[in-house]
């Protein structure tokens, strides 16, 4: 019994533990949102299967905890989901995106959209605004979206897609493969490109993962979708997905996310060579 009651009081104090430091986070969180600092955007290079060069970048959110370092944004974001942050967060990357697009022609860059993001109302304005004050041109965005964000393909996601589509803004899904109905998501839903997720190419060595990511290259060619492949890593695996007919190719293989400052010399060089 005595133990039974310690084991609780453990479990409680555990527990306790982890709430504060969850609230301490969000407060953080907020206070990093407000302040638009400790917030920054890093940008992942996106390479052309066919002739190597770099096509676009994927705008990448990092948090600069003062005391703890980068967090990942696989743990704020959704935090950030939670809290009511998603869509302040989304704006300062939209923003840094739009600045970087305004600095470096001839280069495109994605976001990534939460589902949140995606069906509040003001979203499509905010994206297009955001542009026309940059003086940049809607055909260089890319907006991605995981498969749970066109899961309820509502009439609102339907009406957003369709007016930045129309803009010029164009859209991708995010994590390919990994929703359970993937296939028949993309009949339903208006995009441009899928992202195979990185899972798949990983396994790509085994010929299920393998026989998978044929599928959905044929699958997106049929459809006249662009592919890219996320999570490059290896030689191999470049080779084969460029032998497969995949369009363009990312992963830490070529290079891992950059920090604002060193992407302009970065896209420099590969030009050159
Ligand atoms: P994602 O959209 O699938 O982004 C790709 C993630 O894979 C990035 O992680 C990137 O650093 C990582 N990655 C790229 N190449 C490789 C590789 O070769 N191997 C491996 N193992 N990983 C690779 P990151 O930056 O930590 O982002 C994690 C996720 O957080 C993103 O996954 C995205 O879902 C979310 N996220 C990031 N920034 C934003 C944002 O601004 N808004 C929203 N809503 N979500 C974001
Ligand atoms: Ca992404
Ligand atoms: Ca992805
Ligand atoms: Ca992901």
């Amino acid at each position: 019994k005595a133990a039974g009651r310690n084991t609780h009081a453990v479990f409680g104090e555990h527990m306790d533990e982890l709430l504060r430091r969850r609230r301490a986070l969000e407060s953080d969180l907020r206070f990093a949102v407000e302040t638009r600092t400790q917030l920054e955007t890093f940008y992942q290079p996106v390479f052309n299967a066919t002739d190597g060069s770099i096509c676009s970048l994927e705008a990448l959110a990092r948090w600069k905890h003062p005391k703890m370092g980068y967090i990942s944004p696989d743990q704020f974001i959704p935090l950030a989901e939670d809290i009511g942050l998603i869509n302040d967060i989304g704006a300062l990357v939209l923003d840094n995106a739009c600045r970087t697009l305004a600095d470096l022609p001839g280069i495109s860059i994605a976001i990534n959209a939460s589902p949140l993001e995606l069906s509040s109302p003001g979203y499509s304005l905010r994206v297009l605004t955001t542009l026309a004050n940059m003086n940049v041109s809607p055909e260089r965005l890319e907006i991605e979206m995981t498969e749970t964000a066109t899961a309820d393909n509502t009439i609102d996601l339907k009406r957003t897609i369709a007016m930045l589509r129309k803009a010029g803004v164009r859209f991708a899904i995010d994590d390919f493969g990994t929703g359970y109905s993937s296939f028949s998501r993309v009949q339903n839903i208006e995009v441009d490109r899928i992202k195979i997720d990185r899972s798949f190419i990983g396994e790509m060595h085994q010929s299920g993962s393998r026989a998978v990511v044929v599928a959905m290259i044929g699958m997106a060619r049929a459809k006249g979708l662009k592919i890219t492949a996320e999570g490059v890593e290896t030689i191999e695996q470049r080779a084969e997905l460029e032998r497969l007919g995949c369009d363009d190719l990312q992963g830490f293989l070529m290079s891992r996310p950059l920090p604002r400052q060193d992407v302009a010399a970065y896209v420099s060089r590969m030009a050159r060579t």
